[in-house]
């Protein structure tokens, strides 16, 4: 009985730590694949996974990049493909870009093949510029008012506000933040629909006006754009939205310039930007 018992015993004893080592390797061995997956996951999900209120820059250009893409693919916005064209507005655009108040990210302006007068901004340095804006300027100062106030845009980080309502309101933005695909679709929605309310209109005129002043162009150009805008009436275009009313705009930025300035600095010789622009 005890020789039994012992055998027993022992048997158990071994089956017991045969039993362990067998689970033990079990778990050894699938422990570090398990360990690997959940860190690459983690890995992505930190980098699909935007944080709206405390974006870095870097994440909000990537952003934009994304969006950027979007509309480009899907065909939203038709990029004017245009060298001449395309390299006038960049140069105009760098040149405000670096005397703006928030110079330190990277501008990327384009050419919208659309006849009617409009431009818009999204987020991370991206600006947007309907060919039919650029020939209804008369003049480079005008169209830099235009581009100037989009970059004021960038500047108050309206965009991204704007992100925020929205995807709270459609209730997709979680605790860790708002996923990649439901950003993009949000940005490009905003982008194409841009509801840029009476505060974000007023705050970018006022960024835009400071940076074409510094910038050297004359002040008036912003001015006179908005009153040729005011004359066509009904057919206002968006970016020049009905809240604040484009007159009310027009008196603000009057009390921010001083007519002795209004007509000195750069971009209003009508002649040179007809020429510029000839091929459009
Ligand atoms: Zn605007």
């Amino acid at each position: 009985m005890i020789k039994q018992f012992l055998f027993l015993s022992r048997n158990r004893w071994l089956y017991g730590v045969l039993s362990l080592i067998f689970s033990l390797s079990i778990i050894l061995t699938n422990a570090q694949p398990t360990r690997a997956f959940s860190w690459i996951e983690l890995l992505i999900r930190g980098a699909q996974i935007y944080q709206l209120s405390s974006i870095s820059d870097s994440q909000e250009v990537q952003l934009g990049k994304e969006i950027n893409q979007e509309l480009v693919k899907s065909g939203k916005a038709r990029v004017y493909l245009n060298r001449e064209i395309t390299s006038y507005v960049n140069e105009i655009g760098q040149r405000l870009a670096r005397t703006s108040d928030r110079p330190t990210i990277p501008y990327t302006f384009q050419v919208v093949d659309d006849d009617s007068v409009n431009a818009f901004a999204t987020m991370g340095g991206y600006v947007y510029i309907n060919t039919g804006l650029m020939k209804r300027a008369e003049n480079e100062a005008e169209l830099a008012s235009v581009i100037g106030h989009e970059i004021g845009h960038i500047v108050g980080r309206h965009a991204i506000k704007q992100m925020r309502e929205k995807a709270i309101s459609q209730g997709v933005l979680s605790a860790a933040g708002l996923d990649s695909s439901q950003a993009v679709q949000i940005g490009v929605e905003l982008a194409l629909s841009r509801p840029n309310s009476r505060g974000d209109e007023l705050e970018a005129d006022r960024f835009g006006l400071e940076n074409i002043k510094k910038s050297g162009y004359a002040p008036s150009g912003m001015v006179s754009f908005m009153e040729k805008l005011l004359q066509r009436g009904s057919s206002s275009p968006t970016f020049l939205s009905t809240h604040p009313a484009t007159s009310e705009r027009i008196k603000l930025l009057q009390n921010n310039i001083d007519s002795r300035t209004a007509n000195l600095g750069n971009g209003l010789d009508n002649r040179a930007y007809k020429s510029r622009i000839r091929s459009l």
